[in-house]
């Protein structure tokens, strides 16, 4: 006789996973290994994912933290996250051989940011101190000249130097609606700042906020598949809580879910970060179905179709 499984519903919130930032960044390092040779220097991890960094690693990556670790006859290939002028400079001193794997949507804020400078604006940049993406952003400017600030309550306090001249920049993984109450009280504070017409987080971000909105409220749980690293993962889990499903928790791969904690759990949504590839969304729901009997519910509230150019040098 065959036990009877509990019954488990996935919620699988759609899109999810990785975004087009993403892709493109691992592509840059695929297609340097396969035209330059192994093995191909990556200043660090290139997205947000042990998965990721391992495969690539296995194919002939070398991530390390600075440039000084690479060798001068090899090429290096800098985060999706962008990095500080100070890198390609340094790069270019070297005369190494470099790719910028910078997402475009956060070189777009990066060249805002210039602009801002250039008219004589001081820059407050909302974002979470010591991110990456929030470092590169800031190395943009001479220092000094970038102000982070990382919530509303941080608003209210921060010294400018002139009231009259200050524009706003974000990073792009952040909580959309965090960010509004951010940027409202920026707005209350310094009524003629200047910023984008939108904020600067990116349609991925927004789109698997969305996602985790439309299904959160239906879930007795919700695991989110990321790295603690990942900012717009993490932003996910806190998303779902806000929307209705206080269970919600990152989960970096199925071998390390906590299956006790889904006792007496119905309903379950599951998503991923822009950095988790979908290969590790179905290990976790392959591991759902050898412990219930899974039906699984898709929840699409977008479709996307971005796609980001590789560098020149690869495709030529
Ligand atoms: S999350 Fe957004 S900004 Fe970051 S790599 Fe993806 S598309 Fe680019």
């Amino acid at each position: 006789m065959t036990e009877s499984r509990q019954p488990l519903t996935i919620l699988l919130a759609s899109p999810r996973g990785f975004c087009a930032g993403v892709d493109r960044a691992i592509q840059i390092v695929e297609r340097a290994i396969e035209r330059y040779g192994r093995p191909v220097y990556v200043r660090h991890e290139i997205v947000h994912n042990k998965y990721v960094v391992q495969t690539l690693e296995a194919k002939g990556a070398i991530f390390v933290d600075e440039l000084d670790e690479v060798p001068d006859d090899r090429p290096v290939v800098f985060s999706a996250h962008g990095v500080p002028k100070s890198v390609p400079a340094e790069a270019g001193r070297r005369n190494l051989l470099y790719l910028d794997a910078t997402c475009p949507l956060v070189s777009k804020v990066h060249r805002e940011a210039e602009r801002h400078h250039a008219s004589g604006r001081t820059v407050i940049l909302i974002g979470h101190a010591g991110h990456p993406e929030v470092i590169g952003t800031m190395g943009q400017l001479p220092p000094g000249s970038v102000i982070l600030v990382e919530d509303a309550a941080q608003v209210e306090t921060v010294p400018v130097p002139d009231h009259a001249n200050l524009a706003y920049a974000t990073q792009t993984t952040l909580s959309v609606d965090d960010t509004v109450g951010i940027v409202a009280a920026l707005r209350r504070r310094f009524p003629e700042i200047h910023g984008p017409k939108l904020e600067d987080i990116c349609y991925a971000t927004t789109n698997r906020q969305g996602a985790v909105k439309a299904i959160a409220p239906h879930c007795d749980a919700l695991v989110v598949i990321g790295a603690p690293n990942s900012s717009n993962s993490m932003r996910l889990v806190e998303v779902a809580a806000a929307n209705g499903c206080h269970k919600s928790r990152l989960v970096q791969r199925a071998a390390e879910m906590d299956w006790q904690w889904l006792d007496g759990i119905r309903r379950l949504g599951i998503t991923a970060g822009a950095s988790a590839p979908e290969t590790l969304v179905e290990e976790l729901i392959a591991a759902c179905r050898d412990r219930y009997d899974v039906t699984i519910e898709e929840v699409r509230t977008t479709e996307e179709s971005i796609i980001f150019k590789l560098p020149r040098a690869l495709v030529a």
